[in-house]
């Protein structure tokens, strides 16, 4: 996405073209991994704090960008009127961010909603778990399909990894008001 259109976007979303505001999105765009405000405010030093505060702000407010809370902070990424929508799976340990998409899961959680008669206008999912390296698998030493089976089995809540994490601080950070359970 080049800087016109950018320009283009903010203009049919009804946001003056600013510097602080092609800069930010600018900014998320060079790395995938959603971004705290003190973060982008640390790399974007040439504008005050004030203003970049206020232009996410006007940028979440028109789905320009987006935000979720990611181990207890708000973190922005570009949102879906600039990016296909996806997902993220965060590792609990180190913190690494991955994303996926489903448009099997997008289904169900239209069909979700409208079981209850609600026509659903947004949703957030977030995936925790354990990355390749934190969970002490091999790098690269077996299929990529072998590899996720194995993934998924180190995953389980029975997993002694598991089961030893959730003692310790790092671990599930409550991300919302219906914090998911630990338990399938
Ligand atoms: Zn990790
Ligand atoms: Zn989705």
């Amino acid at each position: 996405m080049n800087e016109q259109t950018i320009r283009q976007k903010l203009t049919e979303s009804g946001l003056r073209v600013t510097y602080p505001r092609l800069a930010l999105i600018a900014e998320l765009q060079r790395n995938e991994t959603p971004r705290s405000a003190a973060e982008l405010s640390a790399t974007l030093t040439q504008f005050p704090r004030s203003s970049i505060y206020r232009n996410l702000e006007a940028l979440e407010e028109t789905n320009l960008i987006k935000s979720s809370m990611l181990k207890w902070v708000r973190r922005y990424e570009l949102g879906d009127e600039l990016v296909p929508h996806h997902h993220h799976l965060t590792c609990t340990q180190c913190g690494a961010v991955t994303q996926f998409d489903s448009p099997k899961l997008e289904r169900q959680l239209v069909n979700a909603a409208q079981a209850k008669n609600y026509q659903l206008l947004s949703h957030v999912v977030e995936l925790r778990g354990l990355c390749r390296i934190c969970s002490g698998q091999p790098i690269a030493s077996a299929s990529m399909l072998s590899q996720s089976i194995n993934t998924m089995k180190r995953l389980r809540p029975a997993d002694p990894i598991m089961e030893k994490l959730k003692h310790e601080d790092h671990y599930l950070p409550f991300t919302g008001e219906d914090e998911p359970s630990e338990k399938p």
